[in-house]
């Protein structure tokens, strides 16, 4: 049973409550909290230490959209790696945050390899297993020090799977002494945001600004998150992290993440967020940057690529046609962005419909800006197509994919072309 949670008054309109206002931190080029865009951030999983490796796998997540990556730094040798992995995407023209991922040893490793402690634009820090016993804090004190001396944020991440076993301990102890003890998930949550947030406000003394601390509290329960989160919304105004951890694989990541997300994104909670995807075997790991962007951008947080609205088909379509040509439009689309982002700003805005009959085609095609109904079953073999809500033209014939096509990139150019000088 969950605890009854305080729930903030919603906004009489369709539109998301207010973002919360949180400490602005600069990671590298990027701005994560203080109303700023919610940036998207992925993870790599190559070995750190395979230097060609990483360095092909950071440039895929960077041009999938990831505005910040981090990887493993668990070894000395991974610690080695990061500074030429920076070298060597600086020479690919690819400048995007590098964020280095510590635990038990991380207060060696940046003292043993100054160069992958400059490299890194913000270390990762979990406090549950960041040291243990009497060399816990002494180890949280040096990675922090580190931090100072560097002029880097950190990201405080308290973790479920690795929850600090000292402080749930001591807050069982204490919860046997209320008078109506809390239940054992209530005890829990609360470990776990103690951690994050007491080891915020411990750098916070040793002398790192609040303007260089993120925090987050993962855990893998899509209930449990959102109770998290909303919690230690309330407590505190550090910027925020957000990310179900151990989503999973397949269709069960990608829903339970978005279903934890969305409503904390909702609710203005949340200035950078992470998908963590497990990937199918010899799916691309970019996957889990997508479906971030995705969510963003269905649920009106921001805009990164044309959306393309299509029906789910029925028994009135008439082939795949119509299936195949949503994928083509869609990768056209995403496929384009990069070029577009620089040439034709705004381009990330426009909306598109691939609609397999006339029953809801042409309505929905009118709230596009470029929408499209393929015949179905019965009608005849021509394809309309709706411009800013006007019937612009009927496609037909062999070539139906490439006009249209052509179509998009000539309404792209038209629309969205940066004005010369
Ligand atoms: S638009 Fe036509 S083909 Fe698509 S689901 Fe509706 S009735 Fe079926």
């Amino acid at each position: 049973m969950h605890d009854a949670v305080t729930r903030p008054t919603p906004p009489t309109d369709a539109a998301p409550w207010p973002r919360r206002i949180t400490q602005a931190v600069q990671i590298g080029n990027t701005v994560v909290g203080g109303g700023r865009p919610v940036v998207v951030q992925s993870m790599t999983n190559t070995d750190t230490a395979d230097i060609p490796g990483s360095v092909k796998q950071v440039a895929e997540l960077w041009r999938a959209g990831s505005e910040m990556v981090r990887l493993t730094v668990n070894n000395p040798e991974s610690a080695a790696a990061i500074p030429r992995i920076r070298e060597k995407l600086e020479m690919m023209g690819i400048s995007v945050p590098l964020i280095g991922d510590f635990h038990y040893n991380g207060h060696q490793l940046l003292a043993g390899e100054p160069a992958c402690a400059e490299a890194l634009a913000k270390y990762r820090i979990n406090p549950g297993n960041v040291g243990f016993g009497k060399k816990k804090d002494t180890q949280f004190a040096q990675l922090i020090e580190f931090a100072i001396r560097y002029g880097k944020p950190v990201r405080i991440g308290a973790n479920w799977g690795s929850l600090d076993q000292a402080l749930a301990a001591q807050l069982m102890d204490e919860n046997h002494a209320r008078e109506v003890p809390w239940d054992a998930g209530r005890v829990l949550r609360e470990a776990l945001i103690r951690s994050a947030v007491d080891s915020a406000e411990r750098a916070v003394e040793i002398g790192l600004p609040r303007d260089r601390i993120v925090l987050s509290a993962k855990v893998s329960g899509v209930q449990e998150l959102i109770a998290v989160y909303r919690d230690m919304a309330s407590r505190t105004d550090f910027a925020l992290h957000l990310g179900l951890t151990e989503a999973g694989i397949g269709s069960k990541g990608i829903v339970a993440s978005s279903a934890a997300l969305a409503v904390l994104l909702q609710e203005g909670i949340g200035d950078t967020i992470r998908i963590s995807l497990t990937p199918e075997p010899g799916q691309s790991r970019t996957q889990e940057v997508i479906v971030a962007q995705e969510l963003l951008q269905t649920t009106g947080l921001r805009a990164f690529t044309p959306m393309v609205t299509a029906c789910p088909g029925c028994g009135r379509t008439t082939s795949e046609f119509f299936q195949e040509l949503a994928k083509v439009v869609q990768e056209h689309v995403r496929g384009r962005m990069p070029e577009w982002k620089v040439t034709h700003p705004g381009a990330e805005n426009m909306t598109l419909a691939v609609m397999g009959c006339v029953v809801n085609g042409p309505g929905e095609s009118r709230h596009a800006n470029i929408g499209i109904s393929l015949p179905g079953t019965g009608e005849a073999p021509a394809a309309p197509v709706f411009v800013d809500g006007e019937k612009k033209v009927t496609l037909r014939g062999e070539n139906i994919a490439q006009e249209f096509i052509a179509l998009i990139d000539g309404y792209v150019e038209a629309k969205y072309a940066r004005a010369a000088g």
